[in-house]
């Protein structure tokens, strides 16, 4: 495969970027080689700088899951761009987005857009601290919640796939208000609730976690975090950035009918452009400037063409059979990837949710961040290196999700799960 345009591209960009990328996960540190520079995308695929088209399980770490350059989207982001790019004063675009969100998902009840889901955490976890007059929260060892100081500890898969310890630049006095938890471990929480929940202020929660991997939560894990936010009134928040449009309209709070208090969104609810968003009960959410008093701000908030994008992408999401195929076709792919290390005598795990996927190197059941880290990176880096060679483009980690998109057609999978095989054998030598 000739990628001479992509290294010549990323010697020029690390010249002027810190590693030549503007978000470590994309700088492939963590499987040797140089990023691939991309030029386009369409449906399914993606295609490079040198002309070499990938299958691609990343969609761009989430958020198209219809497909790329999804031609409804992009006619509403033309036609919306013709009447102006931004104006910083009100449209009814962006009530016309909250509309869809408050209505798709269960637990919001008022909604306020930012531009990232990393601005949707912050801000979710300002608003539980406001409203409860507490410091702490609580959250858990490999789940990440965007790059917040409070958030920074213990945070899953860039951090981890760089081998990074806790992150520098935070302060102490900031951090030593973080609690983490292992995931899954309802006992633990129950314990640390029972002795100081009059001091939470909030627990966040990815509720399939994503960022170390796909590993679901356990059976009444959830049920758990419920019960003991609600005994302790502290803010149960929901990051649903990930699994947000993804496990179903409603997330994953309605697919496992656990409802939090306030929920953050990414990823998908932008189309593709950047918006995150945080919303949740009426009471908390009055609390958000300039209605209350906790002040929350962006100049670029819910941007027409950010808004016209996510409108469209959530008609297309609410017709009928989108999450059943998704569902069908994420089956049929974890099924292959199985059979395929089961026929090599290859130890792995499978884990799947929906449309999020992953496959760990490892012998041992994935439940936590103490598991997920007893994978086999050696061979995945091979395996993903040996992939990329027979045109399929996964997340450059062993612990990242891989994504279904309404694009990938049965061809395509199967083209993937015969090329997983090729791929596998290669790597393991
Ligand atoms: C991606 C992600 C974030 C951060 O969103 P950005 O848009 O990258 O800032 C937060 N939480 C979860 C669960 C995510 O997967």
């Amino acid at each position: 495969m000739n990628t001479s345009k992509s290294e010549a591209l990323f010697a020029r960009a690390q010249k002027v970027m810190p590693g030549g990328v503007n978000s470590p996960v994309r700088a492939f540190k963590a499987v040797g080689g140089h990023p691939l520079f991309i030029a386009s995308a369409r449906g399914a695929r993606v295609t490079d700088v040198d002309g070499n088209t990938f299958i691609d399980y990343v969609g761009s770490w989430g958020p198209m899951i219809a497909g790329h350059a999804h031609p409804r989207i992009v006619e509403r982001v033309k036609r919306q761009a013709e009447l102006g790019t931004s104006f910083g004063a009100p449209t009814g675009l962006e009530a016309e987005l909250a509309e869809k969100v408050v209505a798709a998902v269960p637990s919001i009840e008022v909604v306020r857009m930012v531009n990232s889901g990393t601005e949707a955490v912050m801000s979710a976890i300002r608003i539980a601290r406001g409203a409860t007059g507490r410091d702490q929260i609580v959250k858990f060892e490999g789940c990440y919640h965007g790059h917040g100081d409070s958030l920074l500890v213990k945070a899953g898969s860039g951090v981890m796939s760089l081998g990074l310890p806790d992150c520098p630049g935070i302060v102490a006095d900031l951090a030593k208000n973080t609690l983490t938890l292992p995931y899954n471990d309802a006992s633990k929480v129950r314990e640390l609730f029972d002795r100081q929940g009059d001091k939470i202020a909030c627990l966040i929660v990815e509720p399939v976690a994503g960022n170390m991997g796909v590993v679901p939560p356990a059976t009444g894990f959830l049920e758990t975090l419920r019960e003991v936010t609600r005994k302790a009134g502290a803010v149960l928040i929901f990051d649903e950035v990930i699994t947000g449009f993804r496990l179903g309209l409603g997330g994953a709070q309605e697919r496992f009918n656990v409802l939090p208090d306030m929920t953050c969104l990414g990823k998908i609810i932008g189309g593709g452009l950047p918006v995150g968003a945080y919303g949740g009960r009426q009471d908390l959410m009055d609390k958000v400037a300039p209605t209350g008093a906790i002040y929350q701000a962006g100049t670029l908030s819910g941007n027409p063409l950010a808004m016209a994008a996510g409108c469209e992408m959530l008609d297309i999401l609410a017709e009928e059979g989108v999450y059943g195929d998704l569902e069908k076709k994420s089956d049929m792919l974890c099924r292959g990837y199985q059979d395929n290390a089961s026929a090599l005598g290859v130890a792995a795990r499978f884990t799947r949710v929906g449309a999020m996927f992953s496959m760990f190197f490892t012998g041992r059941d994935v439940t936590d961040y103490e598991s997920v880290k007893t994978c086999d990176t050696g061979l995945f880096q091979r395996y993903f290196n040996a992939l990329l060679e027979e045109g399929v483009y996964m997340a450059p980690s062993q612990f990242e999700a891989g994504f279904m998109s309404l694009a990938h057609s049965e061809e395509d999978i199967q083209q993937t799960i015969e090329a997983s095989q090729r791929a596998l054998r290669k790597a393991r030598g």
